[in-house]
């Protein structure tokens, strides 16, 4: 069976603890499976992407002994991508434009229905709105992907990871009640991450999905947009994440748990693999 897995970092700040975890876990099970190992650099946000924080990246995973088996995709370099598969979406009728603000979100929120979850894995649900309003892309600041119509498919993944190990089946009722219409593009922005993460995977061929526990939600988008759009579904594999004496996760602004910092404080490799137990 062939295995290729990614890292995929955002240039937009130093990579912590739970980076070299996520990053030197999926490196170990490629080598160990004689599979590929590739690096993503999610630039998608270009108003925080930085070079000089790409460069960190590469500078601190080479130091952890890393090594990748083709250039560094960029995501910055796939806009038209992105935009070509909206605009599929959209001819099948799966999408909607939307104007509505953060606040309108909330307000509109303000009167939920008994027992139904407010928070889904982007944020607050999306009360639906702009889905019957026809509005132009002009006149939208977003494009959501209508969950009333794409939810009406049969999809399921495997999980390998620690917490949730099993088949997971996604159902449309769950899909409505708890995902809901999630943002595919933003005016200023190709793609969300979902849609753009869906893409980059299969045009890597990755086979297997390596990440933290906090993205295993947003799972479920995932995987329905690689059923919508006849793409190959990976195998998942969600790890536990590195907390602080808190229990609080690591963030970008840990820079106290920074990779850079330890290299700098003169901690080995060796050091940095033990810390994050491996
Ligand atoms: N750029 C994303 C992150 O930093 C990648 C997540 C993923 O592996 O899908 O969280």
């Amino acid at each position: 069976m062939t295995f290729t897995t990614r890292f995929a970092p955002s240039p937009t700040g130093p990579l912590h603890l739970g980076h070299a975890f996520s990053a030197l876990l999926a490196h170990d099970m490629a080598r160990d499976a004689g599979g590929t190992f590739l690096l993503r650099i999610d630039d998608l946000d270009q108003s925080r992407a930085r070079p000089e924080w790409e460069q960190q990246i590469y500078d601190d995973l080479t130091w952890l002994g890393i090594t990748w088996d083709a250039p560094p995709r960029r995501q910055s370099n796939h806009f038209a991508d992105y935009a070509a598969t909206l605009t599929q979406l959209r001819a099948r009728g799966l999408t909607f434009e939307c104007q509505c603000t953060r606040r309108d979100i909330e307000a509109a929120a303000n009167a939920p229905q008994e027992g139904a979850p407010l928070f889904g894995p982007d944020g607050r649900l999306y009360p639906g709105t702009c889905r019957h309003l026809g509005l132009s892309a002009d006149a939208a600041t977003c494009t959501r992907l209508d969950m009333t119509k794409a939810a009406e498919v049969t999809a399921s993944f495997t999980e390998t990871g620690p917490t949730h190990s099993g088949l997971h089946t996604l159902t449309k009722e769950d899909l409505r009640a708890t995902i809901g219409d999630v943002v595919l593009s933003r005016r200023n922005m190709a793609a969300s991450y979902h849609l753009s993460v869906v893409l980059d995977d299969v045009a890597c061929g990755v086979t297997h999905v390596i990440r933290g526990e906090d993205l295993f939600e947003a799972t479920r988008i995932h995987v329905l947009l690689q059923t919508l759009l006849g793409i190959p579904t990976p195998e998942y594999h969600h790890h536990t994440l590195i907390r602080d004496e808190a229990g609080k996760r690591l963030a970008k602004r840990d820079d106290a748990r920074a990779i850079a910092k330890y290299r700098a404080e003169g901690a080995t490799p060796a050091d940095v693999r033990s810390m994050v137990g491996l």
